[in-house]
């Protein structure tokens, strides 16, 4: 009497049982999906926010950032995948940010205003000093045909490295090592942007500096407001260079050998 219920009961336990298996974890993902594609979102927004308001804006004391190629570098560029993930929320907020090891990112306007000062090309190779998370080396990759970076802390080097890689950015090298002595095998370069606070310019830089090229660095004592400066190399001679100030700033210290730290 029982038996023609059962098969209907077992196929629908064996259905439940699929939904179980396949489509419930299926769900889970299209879910998970969703979600990331609306922090995707609200990220951009962020972005576009960041750019408007806090580069292209009006800022008290500073100027703008007014180069086109710089803002749309700026919007491309994932800023909240080069901070700690505790620090997500905070990632398009007009400071720097602790990025481990005592370093940090720079403050958005300051990375985009030290760009559009060394008037990168698509066909310059830049030298980057202070690779830290590589957001700076990020955008300006962007814009030149090859960055190559320098971090004197090796688990920074190496996370930087391995970020700018899954993130696609192909054109740039990280090398982990004393930025005060430059890259000389892949010198000259058209523009150097340094990171870290010096107490003079490191000689070596300036000779790696193509004639016509651009350098900013900020200068002074490391632990008190700094000054950055735009250095500008002539063709005269190796030492022939024009020296801007710009603005105050504040960054970590250049570490290492010969920095005079
Ligand atoms: N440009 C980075 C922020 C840099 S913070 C970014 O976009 O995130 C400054 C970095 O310079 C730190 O990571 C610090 O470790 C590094 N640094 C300090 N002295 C250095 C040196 N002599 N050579 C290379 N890197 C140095």
């Amino acid at each position: 009497m029982n038996s023609r219920p059962e098969p209907r009961v077992a196929t629908l336990r064996r259905c439940v049982k699929a939904v179980l298996r396949f489509a419930l974890p299926l769900l889970a993902l299209a879910a998970v999906f969703l979600l990331a594609q609306v922090d995707e979102e609200s990220f951009r927004k962020q972005r576009e926010g960041m750019v408007r308001t806090q580069l292209a804006g009006w800022r008290w004391g500073a100027e703008a950032v007014r180069d086109a190629r710089v803002l749309e570098a700026a919007r491309q560029v994932p800023r909240h995948r080069f901070v700690p993930a505790a620090l997500l929320p905070d990632a398009y907020e007009d400071r720097p940010l602790p990025i481990g090891y005592g370093q940090t990112i720079s403050q958005p306007y300051i990375v985009a205003k030290m760009t559009e000062l060394v008037e990168p090309r698509k066909d310059h190779r830049a030298l980057e000093i202070g690779t830290g998370s590589g957001y700076q080396a990020a955008l300006l990759s962007r814009l030149v045909a090859n960055v190559y970076t320098m971090e004197i802390i090796e688990p920074l080097g190496v996370t930087a490295r391995e970020r700018l890689a899954a993130l696609g950015y192909r054109n740039v090298d990280v090398r982990v090592g004393d930025g005060y002595y430059g890259w000389p095998e892949k010198a000259p370069f058209d523009c150097i942007v340094v990171t870290a606070a010096a107490n003079h310019i490191p000689p070596p830089l300036i000779e790696q500096l193509k004639p016509g090229g651009r350098m900013v660095i900020p200068v002074g004592n490391p632990f008190q407001t700094q000054r950055l400066l735009l250095v500008t190399k002539g063709s005269k001679s190796p030492r022939d260079i024009r020296v801007q100030d710009i603005m105050p700033v504040r960054f970590v210290p250049l570490a290492g050998g010969s920095s005079g730290q």
